[in-house]
C-alpha cells in the first residue's frame, strides 16, 4: 500500500516549532507518512508575494489531509483571513474543536470532555455585505445561514455524537433575537435531531450557554452552533481545560481536511522556545483518528497526558518553566 502523504504548512510565528514537535511525535510512534511541505501566510508572502500560493492549494487538493501551523493575517485592508479563505475554498464546513481535561494543568475544572462543532463557512463569516458608509458613520455586515448549511452541520454533529457514543447534543443559538438566521439554524437542527432518537437534543441560547459553561461545564457533551458563536464558545472551552495551548481543531469537508491548533501564531512568544506544542500534537491525534489510526492516537494521548500530569518539563502556560523542545523531548521519551 502506498504511504499517505500529508501536506504540512508550518505556518508563522510559533508555527514552525510546534509543527516540528508534532511531526517528531508522529514519526516516533511509527506513522509512515510522507510529508509535502508548502507555505502560506506571512512566510509565503515573503517568499512568493502571495499569502496563499497556487502550489499550496494544489498540495491541499492532491493530498486531501493537511497539518497546519497558525498563520498570521497581516492587519490592514486588502488582506482577508487565510484561514477563512481555506475553509471556504475547500468547503471545510465542519470545525471540530474538542477539549478534554488533562490532570496537571492549571485549569479550574476537572472531568471536562466537550466537542464544539462549529459551522465553518456561513453566518457572520459569509464575507457578504461588509460595507462602511462613505461618511464612516455606519457599518454593515451580512450574516447568511442556509438550510443546506445548517442541515449538514447538524447531521455532522449528531453523527459524531453517535459514532463517539455521546449522549447529548446541545444546539446553541440566539433565535430569540436573530430570528431569521439563528431561527433557521435552530429550526433545521431541531428537524435533524428528530432523526436521532438515541441522542438527547438540548437547545440553549448562546448567552445562557456561556454562563452554563462557566458554572457547570460538565453538563455539556457535544455542542453544535453557527460560525461566530462556535468561534467564541470554543475559545471559552479551551479556557476551561488550561488555555489555548490545549485546544486542537479539525476543519473537515467532504473531500479534504485540515488539522490545526485553535490558537494563532503568538507573535509575543515566537522564536523564544516558549510555546506549548500540545494543541498541534492534539490536532495530529485528531488527524490519526480521522485516518482510522486509533492505536497510535491513543499512544500519543497517553504520553502527552503523562508529561502534563507529572509536570515533567512542562511549558510556562502549564505552570512549568521549560521550553517547547524540552517538553517535546519529554513526550518523545514516553513513546
Ligand atoms: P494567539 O492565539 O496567537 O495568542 C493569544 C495568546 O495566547 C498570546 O498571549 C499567546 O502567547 C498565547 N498562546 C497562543 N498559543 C500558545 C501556545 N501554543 N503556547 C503558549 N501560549 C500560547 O492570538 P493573537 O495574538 O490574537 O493572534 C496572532 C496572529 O495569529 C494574528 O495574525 C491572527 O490573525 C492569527 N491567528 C491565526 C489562527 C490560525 O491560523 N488558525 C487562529 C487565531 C489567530
Amino acid at each position: 500500500m502506498s504511504k499517505q502523504t500529508i501536506t504540512v504548512i508550518k505556518g508563522d510565528g510559533i508555527g514552525p516549532s510546534i509543527v516540528e514537535a508534532a511531526i517528531q511525535v508522529l514519526d516516533k510512534v511509527g506513522c509512515e507518512f510522507e510529508y509535502e511541505y508548502v507555505d502560506a501566510g506571512l512566510t509565503a508572502l515573503e517568499k512568493t508575494g502571495e499569502l496563499l500560493p497556487q502550489a499550496t492549494l494544489d498540495a491541499i487538493t492532491r493530498n486531501k489531509i493537511t497539518l497546519k501551523g497558525p498563520l498570521t493575517t497581516p492587519v490592514g485592508e486588502g488582506f482577508t483571513s487565510i484561514n477563512v479563505t481555506l475553509r471556504k475554498k475547500f468547503n471545510l464546513y465542519s470545525n471540530v474543536r474538542p477539549v478534554i481535561s488533562f490532570k496537571g494543568t492549571k485549569a479550574r475544572y476537572e472531568n471536562i470532555d466537550i466537542i464544539t462543532i462549529r459551522e465553518n463557512t456561513e453566518g457572520m463569516y459569509s464575507g457578504h455585505g461588509q460595507v462602511v458608509s462613505a461618511d464612516g458613520l455606519v457599518a454593515e455586515a451580512t450574516s447568511i445561514v442556509t438550510r443546506e448549511g445548517a442541515e449538514r452541520i447538524a447531521v455532522f454533529a449528531f453523527e459524531t455524537a453517535r459514532r463517539e457514543k455521546r449522549k447529548k447534543v446541545t444546539i446553541v443559538h440566539k433565535a430569540n433575537i436573530l430570528k431569521s438566521t439563528s431561527g433557521l439554524f435552530l429550526k433545521t437542527a431541531r428537524e435533524v435531531a428528530t432523526r436521532y432518537p438515541d441522542i438527547e437534543a438540548q437547545e440553549m441560547i448562546v448567552d445562557n450557554a456561556c454562563m452554563q459553561l462557566v458554572m457547570n461545564p460538565q453538563q455539556f457533551d457535544v455542542i453544535v452552533t453557527t460560525n461566530l458563536f462556535g468561534d467564541i464558545l470554543s475559545d471559552l472551552c479551551a479556557g476551561l481545560v488550561g488555555g489555548l495551548g490545549m485546544a486542537p481543531g479539525a476543519n473537515i469537508g467532504a473531500d479534504c481536511a485540515i488539522f490545526e491548533a485553535v490558537h494563532g501564531s503568538a507573535p509575543d512568544i515566537a522564536g523564544k522556545n516558549l510555546a506549548n506544542p500540545s494543541s498541534v500534537i492534539l490536532a495530529s491525534i485528531q488527524m490519526l483518528e480521522y485516518l482510522g489510526m486509533q492505536d497510535k492516537a491513543e499512544k500519543i494521548r497517553s504520553a502527552l497526558a503523562d508529561v502534563i500530569a507529572t509536570g515533567d518539563r512542562t511549558t510556562r502556560d502549564l505552570g512549568g518553566s521549560f521550553g517547547t523542545t524540552d517538553f517535546t523531548a519529554a513526550v518523545l521519551e514516553r513513546l
